[in-house]
């Protein structure tokens, strides 16, 4: 059986403890991943301290960038194991994975790397009584150790979009994975030993969240700075941990994210675009739409011509190339996503097209398959409309002004990010500016241009990263003030 070790001051290090980790194919057992304890949290804090007072804290900006691009190149010579491990982690189509996770998990090396090389900081002369002035300058210096709490949906991209951007800023991190999907971090250790990251740098703990790893990493004293991706409710259990210490967080959270299709928009690529929005990686991307708001002339036509698309949309295993949908993450978020179905149904939910488990071949009928489903005929006040499901799902409901539809797509705790879809550029940016979210997309969905902030509004996040706004976690800015 595969073993999963823990990754602590560049040694791969087994415990006493280990858990199962299975296949969201078919629910076998594809490894055994050893848990860390108190003791493997603290070696690893411990590590990342002594390697910020060793050899990585005295690296130049430009010998960093140097080994982050050998990092992001390491990564992409190792290209099929990283995505055979994502794959076996999370059953999603490997044609997914291929232009996705893997590449942006090399990607989130290098542009950090370049932010860092090219950011300058500020300079102020500022006049005194005597005449003779001062002048204030900033430097930016690492926070020291990150702790990083990663969730399962994308398991590298996520998790690398907060790692590059810590060792870009010469910081050094304790990761966590999250425990559905424990591969691809702890092969990342054999890339950074391989090219010649100092130990300790980087470290990964395996386990799960409360009175396991998640939490010793969480309340660990010696750790400066905590980023987070997963759900609202663990952020904010995370955010309490945090506060003994008074460190700061970057808190990357839930969502219950709207599209809005106005009557005016390209049909064709309003549908394209939210097919992907609601059914790519299984509906389970915390940018994903489970709120479509269509404007009641093209209701029922909108309707008719996503629930053809996600008909047309095969269920299977990751390596056949024309699998559109996996599984959940597991059969217990199955469990969950299966509830929001049944209740759809009982709430008297139109169910347009899912609504349960599909057929699957004898040796995949133990996974976590669900049919891609869409609902019309609930209002705004349903738990459907309201709450996050994570899952292939979606409601169709129709609106009739553009006042009633701002004010229904902020009526949320989320603030994510929000699609709309319209010919109409005066009214894209009349209506952008007052949806409460992070990231509003006209005519289009995921389009991520690495260099611009990213988090959500509400409930949906505290903080931004990406581009220089990573910067404002990952670094002390520092001011210098020199009277002359
Ligand atoms: P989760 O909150 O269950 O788990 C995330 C991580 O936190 C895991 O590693 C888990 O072990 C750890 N954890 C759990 N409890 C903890 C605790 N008390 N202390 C410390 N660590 C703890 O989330 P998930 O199910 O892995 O991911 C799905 C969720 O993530 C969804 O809500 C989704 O919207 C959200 N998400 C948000 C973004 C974003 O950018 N805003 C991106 C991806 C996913």
């Amino acid at each position: 059986m595969k073993q999963i070790h823990n990754f602590i001051n560049g040694e791969f290090v087994a415990t006493g403890k280990t858990f199962d980790k299975r296949s969201p194919l078919d629910n076998a057992i594809i490894a055994k991943v050893h848990e860390a304890g108190r003791g493997e949290v603290d070696a690893a804090v411990a590590a990342a301290r002594a390697a910020l007072a060793g050899p990585w804290g005295k690296l130049t900006v430009a010998e960093r960038v140097d080994l982050l691009y050998g990092v992001a190149d390491g990564i992409n010579q190792r290209f099929d194991e990283f995505l055979a491990a994502e794959c076996a982690d999370t059953g999603k189509p490997m044609s997914l994975a291929r232009h996705l996770d893997i590449p942006r998990g090399a990607a989130n090396f290098k542009i950090f790397a370049d932010v860092i090389k090219n950011v300058p900081t500020e300079c102020f002369e500022m006049a005194t009584p005597d005449g003779r002035g001062a002048m204030n300058y900033s430097v930016r210096r690492p926070v020291g150790v990150v702790g990083v709490i990663c969730p399962w949906n994308l398991p590298l991209l996520l998790m690398t979009w907060k790692v590059g951007p810590a060792l870009a800023c010469g910081n050094a991190v304790v990761v966590k994975p999250s425990e559905e999907t424990p591969q691809t971090a702890t092969l990342l250790g054999e890339v950074m030993n391989a090219v010649g990251i100092p130990k300790g740098v980087y470290n990964v703990v395996h386990g799960f969240g409360p009175n396991s790893a998640g939490e010793f990493v969480t309340t660990h004293a010696r750790v400066d700075a905590i980023t987070f991706t997963g759900e609202t409710r663990t952020g904010a259990a995370i955010m309490q941990a945090a506060a003994n210490g008074g460190r700061p967080v970057s808190l990357e959270m839930g969502g219950k994210n709207p599209a809005i299709v106005f009557a005016d928009c390209d049909f064709d690529a309003a549908i394209e675009g939210t097919l992907r929005s609601v059914f790519a990686n299984c509906g389970q991307v915390c940018l994903g739409t489970e709120r479509i708001y269509v404007e009641r002339p093209i209701f029922e036509r909108f309707v008719a011509a996503l629930k053809r698309g996600a008909e047309g949309l095969k269920i299977g295993p990751p390596e056949d190339a024309t699998t559109g949908i996996g599984p959940l993450i597991s059969r217990e978020h199955q469990s969950k996503v299966l509830s929001y179905y049944k209740r759809a149904a009982e709430l008297g939910a139109t169910v347009v097209t899912g609504g349960g488990v599909p057929e699957m071949p004898e040796h995949l009928k133990d996974g976590a398959w669900v049919q891609p489903t869409i609902w019309t005929g609930l209002d705004d006040d349903s738990p459907i409309a309201r709450e996050e499901i994570f899952g292939p799902c979606t409601l169709i409901q129709p609106f009739d002004g553009e006042d009633e539809v701002i004010r229904r797509a902020n009526d949320t705790q989320y603030g994510l990010a929000c699609s709309i879809w319209t010919r109409d550029l005066a009214r894209a940016h009349r209506i952008a500016p007052q949806i409460e979210a992070g990231l509003v997309w006209v005519n289009s969905w995921f389009l991520r241009d690495l260099r611009t902030p990213f988090g959500g509004a509400k409930q949906s996040g505290i903080g931004r990263e990406g581009g220089v706004h990573s910067l404002e976690f990952y670094t002390e800015l520092k001011n210098i003030c020199i009277k002359l």
